[in-house]
């Protein structure tokens, strides 16, 4: 029996926090900082590798069931995200059973960029290795940002019937489930997607709002909280100019609505808070939420 996922309220919505998998990897190999301007004051956080969750939230909103992201931890013993000796949470259909969710009543699926850890539990195989795959969310809308669906590379693996785009994303697009979504939408119930691109052409954040409170699923708009405080440094694939554009939209409008941050990667709820020189990630308060 899984644990319960935390849960956060957002007004009359709740969000449920589901990590489906702590992977480890190291700032210096995946942002595009050179060493000489990470050393001398943040060391203690690119020098080693980190542990990183991968975090997928569940919205219910009134009238409205919706997931953020739906990962599945599949990550090789030996493979240089793995942790040694880990032994991974249940997966996030059982998650979902420990917290009430049936996968069934879900509406909506944002997938807020196309990169493996964000969406390889959109499907899933029934009974044995051989079974069909099927979606886990049958009856939902999976969104996800055009410009990462109709990236070269992505139409290349969706060709390929082997490959994992084609069993998750492409079994999705042929049973009539993917939509390809641009821009800023309304998806009712107080729940909203906000255009990000930067980590991927496609990149989209989720915006919660309900009696004045609100709260943003950011995907991996940040990764980790020195990105919030340097928001030009950025992994090695990020748009140069996008990433720093996004980054700015999205926390002008936190700080103006005191808003609460979800992030994929980024253990726990953040908020953003003015520094001297900008902003920085902070813990948001435990209690009241
Ligand atoms: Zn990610």
């Amino acid at each position: 029996m899984a644990e319960q996922p935390r849960r956060i309220q957002v007004g009359e919505a709740t969000v449920t926090i589901i990590n489906a998998g702590d992977l480890r990897f190291s700032l210096r190999d995946e942002l595009a900082v050179p060493e000489e301007e990470w050393r001398p004051a943040h060391a203690d956080v690119f020098a080693t590798p980190l542990v990183f969750p991968s975090q997928c939230f569940h919205i219910a909103a009134p009238g409205l069931s919706l997931m953020v992201d739906a990962g599945r931890y599949d990550v090789p013993e030996g493979s240089g995200f793995a942790i040694p000796g880990y032994v991974p949470p249940p997966a996030l259909p059982e998650q979902l059973a420990a917290a009430g969710i049936r996968p069934e009543d879900v509406r909506y699926v944002v997938i807020t960029h196309a990169h493996w850890d964000h969406f390889n539990g959109v499907t899933q195989a029934m009974n044995g290795s051989d079974a069909p795959i099927m979606p886990t969310f049958p009856n939902a809308r999976h969104l996800l940002g055009r410009a990462d669906w109709e990236d070269a590379k992505m139409r290349a693996e969706v060709a390929r019937p082997d490959s994992m785009q084609s069993r998750t994303l492409g079994v999705l697009h042929r049973a009539g489930l993917l939509e390809p979504v641009e821009g800023d939408r309304d998806l009712g119930g107080g729940v909203r997607l906000v255009a990000t691109p930067g980590e991927s052409p496609g990149h989209t954040a989720v915006r919660v709002e309900s009696r004045g409170q609100v709260v943003y699923c950011v995907g991996d708009l940040y990764h980790h909280p020195v990105e919030v405080e340097r928001p030009e440094w950025m992994a090695t694939w990020a748009d140069r100019a996008a990433t720093p554009t996004s980054r700015a939209r999205l926390a002008t409008a936190a700080l103006a609505e005191d808003a609460r941050l979800l992030a994929a990667h980024i253990a726990g709820v953040g908020r953003l808070a003015r520094t001297g020189e900008g902003v920085r990630w902070v813990e948001a308060e435990q209690h009241g939420e």
